[in-house]
């Protein structure tokens, strides 16, 4: 072969690659531009808050009303102010007789009695007389005398709600259930399960404080879940990345009351009655169950860091953050792995706890 064919062949050859990756460019382009193109996106109110549901499919927009009608049905039957719902029937019939309840309901009470029972009573499906009385429930907001919450208390056992063969039945007179602290993350994994169940790859979904990511972004790296900065709402302490994975935060800085300079905040401590002072600012939990970050997220709050971490090292599957009233942000091992903080330039420290 002469000098000249050699180069030539060289030539077509370099052609030959450089058009195969523009080609092949161009195609991940296109394939970019159709999941841009099949990128949907809803914002509604609903279960007292703001939803906003991502899709990244080509049915997107029917999706979504799918996904916001489950949303309904599951408010319907949960809903402590409906009237209707199931939840509101139990406890209107507490004391006196078993209500029937659709399937839904039943595994909520199931799944809320148990993870309450693991927490040592620090989630309680059976708070509701003692958040009514501080007026949560209701929007009426004043703080209750002691020999208040001392008749209340008594009326908050989990135990004393029984659940059997499709019904429901409040032991005492005056007790009430309130699915406040599961529904959303319930939801969450149902709405995810019915859009993966459809074929969807690709979704986020944020219902208020409980977040669930279908898979990866279209791009394939995993979605970010800002965690926000308790004491300003306009700032974030750092990222949190998912992959089919509900992240939940609950803190005392969402939803609170003032009373003569003091604030009171909706998450009750079941032992004194009074919304939980246990040193955190927030709570963020990480797992692949929407419902148990959510149970996990209010009862972990209430039990404080200590308390939380020997939580975490017993029973794992789920990952944690707290932001504590020190300026810490503490991260179990697994959280670490996903999270970057952020939060320096505010003050917080950050550590990583290991698993033992
Ligand atoms: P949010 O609903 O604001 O996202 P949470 O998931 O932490 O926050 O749930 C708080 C709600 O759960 C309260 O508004 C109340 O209805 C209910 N709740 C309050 N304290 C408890 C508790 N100790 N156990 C179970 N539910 C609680
Ligand atoms: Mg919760």
């Amino acid at each position: 072969m002469n000098l000249k064919k050699i180069l030539a062949l060289g030539l077509t050859a370099a052609l030959f690659f450089t058009g195969c990756a523009e080609r092949r460019e161009a195609a991940q382009q296109m394939l970019e531009n159709q999941k841009m193109e099949n990128r949907h996106e809803a914002t509604s109110f609903a279960m007292d808050t703001i939803m906003t549901f991502t899709v990244i499919h080509e049915d997107g927009d029917e999706l979504i009303i799918d996904a916001e009608q489950e949303i309904r049905r599951l408010e319907n039957l949960l809903s402590i102010t409906l009237e209707d719902s199931d939840v509101s029937k139990i406890n209107a019939a507490a004391g006196k007789e078993p209500v029937k309840i659709e399937k839904d309901t039943m595994t909520l009470l199931e799944t809320g009695k148990n993870l309450g029972a693991m927490t040592g009573g620090a989630f309680d499906i059976a708070i509701s007389p003692v958040v009514k009385a501080w007026g949560f429930t209701e929007e009426e907001h004043h703080v209750p005398t002691q020999a208040e919450l001392d008749a209340l208390l008594p009326l908050t056992d989990a135990d004393d709600v029984i659940h059997e063969k499709g019904t429901a039945y409040l032991q005492k007179e005056g007790m009430a259930i309130d699915l406040g602290g599961i529904t959303k993350g319930y939801a969450s994994d149902r709405v995810a399960a019915l859009l993966k169940g459809k074929g969807v790859e690709s979704a986020i979904l944020s219902l208020g404080g409980n977040v669930y990511g279908i898979g990866t972004k279209p791009d394939g790296t995993k979605w970010e879940v800002a965690l926000a900065n308790p004491l300003d709402a306009n700032d974030y302490c750092g990222l949190i990345s998912i992959e089919d994975q509900a992240v939940v935060t609950s803190g005392g800085y969402q939803r609170y009351f003032e009373e003569n300079g003091k604030k009171y905040h909706h998450i009750i401590d079941p032992k004194t009655g009074y919304p939980a002072e246990s040193g955190l600012l927030s709570v963020t939990i990480i797992s692949e169950s929407g419902t148990e970050a959510d149970v996990f997220s209010t009862a972990l709050f209430v039990m404080g860091l200590e308390k939380a971490l020997d939580f975490w090292q017993e029973y794992g599957g789920f990952e944690a953050i707290f932001v504590t009233e020190a300026g810490e942000v503490v991260a179990t091992e697994g959280a670490d792995a996903c999270f970057a903080f952020e939060g320096r330039d505010n003050d917080f420290t950050y550590r990583m706890v290991e698993r033992k």
